[in-house]
């Protein structure tokens, strides 16, 4: 049963988190997906972006404060720290829908969530830092030009607690924590990732029914690296937190590398008939970044063979030795028992990810440090790793390969 008049909902402000929404889309798609599928992105994602979202969403809005009402104009005018927030509250305009749910870009559905949509505005799982507060990676809601106008407003005279939405919005219904126990979703539609670790018997108990994992935090999924050796997902930190995040990890990672890499070949195709430099969507005010040219698993390159042995180099072999990875990274010894009987789960962690992962592993950055300087950095828990640019690095090291 398809219902075209709700939907899930994503937002997308740059070509990076643009890989945690396709990751996002295809994960909903996976579950029997009964919903329509929208992403809004801004001005500032590149046309090629655009043209792989809309494999795989059903709507691509594009969401612009300047050109926007001018109500709205005047809030991001006066309190411009909020740019980002007032971009998440777009979603309150989408009036051609009745419900919707939102889902943060860096979430993973593991199963059908459909039952989300019995409930009312504004419903949201409370967040793991401040239980009193919801965590706003996860929300139902009702658009209505007239609670965005309400929002906005209450934006500009009271700004945000936190600086983003999550503090607006838990102002803004600030009832949520007591009126109503339906609006709070069980927090296994909103895990997030630190809670994992933080209350681990909990994780072990209740881990295995999770729905929607949210990789909330500053590291993100593309944030990571694997290892080829093992196969398995390196994390800072310590061992023990690696233990329960690893699988979703690795399931994020599967999805990426079968469920979105493969648009990013069809959509070169496409664009092999264009003039050279031809865009796809005009966007002339936009510089185009470095892009994905072609599929890098169908084509494995010598250079790329070549730059993949890198990964062990990347760990002081004593401190290799204090966290094996079998043991620590494994995913089958910590997959929660009913994750493992989800079959597309399961499909997932067949997959040899070590090619994939290998193949995109960034040797010149780790060039760059001496060992002295990576034993230093290792000590003070700054594992270079995992490097924060990852998936840039990743997108500049494919384009010059690949050409
Ligand atoms: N977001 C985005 N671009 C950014 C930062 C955030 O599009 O540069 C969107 C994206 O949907 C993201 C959401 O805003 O998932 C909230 O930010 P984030 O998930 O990074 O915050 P956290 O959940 O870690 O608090
Ligand atoms: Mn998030």
């Amino acid at each position: 049963m398809s219902v075209t008049d709700q939907a899930f909902v994503t937002l997308a402000t740059n070509d990076i988190y643009c890989q945690g929404a396709l990751v996002l889309g295809q994960s909903l798609r996976r579950h029997r997906l009964t919903r329509k599928l929208v992403v809004l992105i801004t001005p500032q994602v590149s046309s090629l972006l655009r043209v792989i979202l809309s494999k795989v969403f059903d709507e691509v809005i594009e969401v612009n404060l300047i050109d926007s009402a001018d109500y709205i104009h005047l809030a991001f005018l006066r309190r411009p720290e909020l740019g980002l927030t007032l971009t998440k509250l777009h979603c309150w305009t989408l009036t051609h829908y009745s419900k919707c749910v939102f889902l943060d870009a860096d979430t993973l559905v593991l199963s059908n969530v459909d039952e989300l949509f019995d409930r009312g505005e504004f419903s949201a799982a409370p967040d793991p830092g401040w239980p009193d507060c919801f965590n706003s990676g996860v929300f139902v809601f009702q658009p209505s030009l007239h609670t965005h106008k309400l929002l906005l407003q209450h934006a500009m005279e009271h700004g945000s607690f936190d600086g983003a939405d999550q503090g607006l919005l838990n102002s803004f219904f600030r009832n949520w924590s007591t009126a109503d126990i339906h609006k709070h979703l069980p927090f296994i539609y909103n895990l997030s990732s630190n809670t994992m670790y933080t209350y681990s018997p909990a994780f072990k108990q209740f881990g295995s029914s999770a729905k929607v994992v949210h990789f909330l935090g500053s590291t993100k999924p593309w944030n990571y690296k694997y290892n080829p050796q093992s196969g398995s997902v390196l994390e800072q930190g310590s061992a023990s937190s690696s233990q329960h995040q690893a699988v979703f990890l690795h399931l994020w990672w599967t999805i990426y590398q079968n469920n979105v890499l493969p648009l990013y070949k069809s959509a070169q195709a496409g664009k092999a008939h264009a003039s050279p430099g031809h865009r796809m969507i005009d966007c002339p005010e936009i510089e185009t970044p470095a892009v994905i040219t072609c599929d890098p698993l169908s084509q494995p390159s010598p250079q790329l063979a070549d730059f993949t042995e890198t990964e062990t180099t990347l760990q002081p072999a004593n401190k290799v030795e204090s966290v094996p990875s079998e043991e620590t990274f494994e995913p089958s010894q910590e997959l929660p028992a009913e994750t493992i009987r989800d079959p597309s789960l399961q499909d997932a962690l067949e997959v040899d990810l070590a090619v994939s992962v290998s193949q995109i592993s960034i040797k010149e950055k780790v060039k760059e440090l001496s060992p002295e300087e990576e034993r230093r950095k290792w000590e003070e828990g700054r594992i270079d790793y995992m490097g924060k640019d990852a998936f840039a690095r990743i997108q500049e090291k494919l384009d010059r390969f690949l050409q």
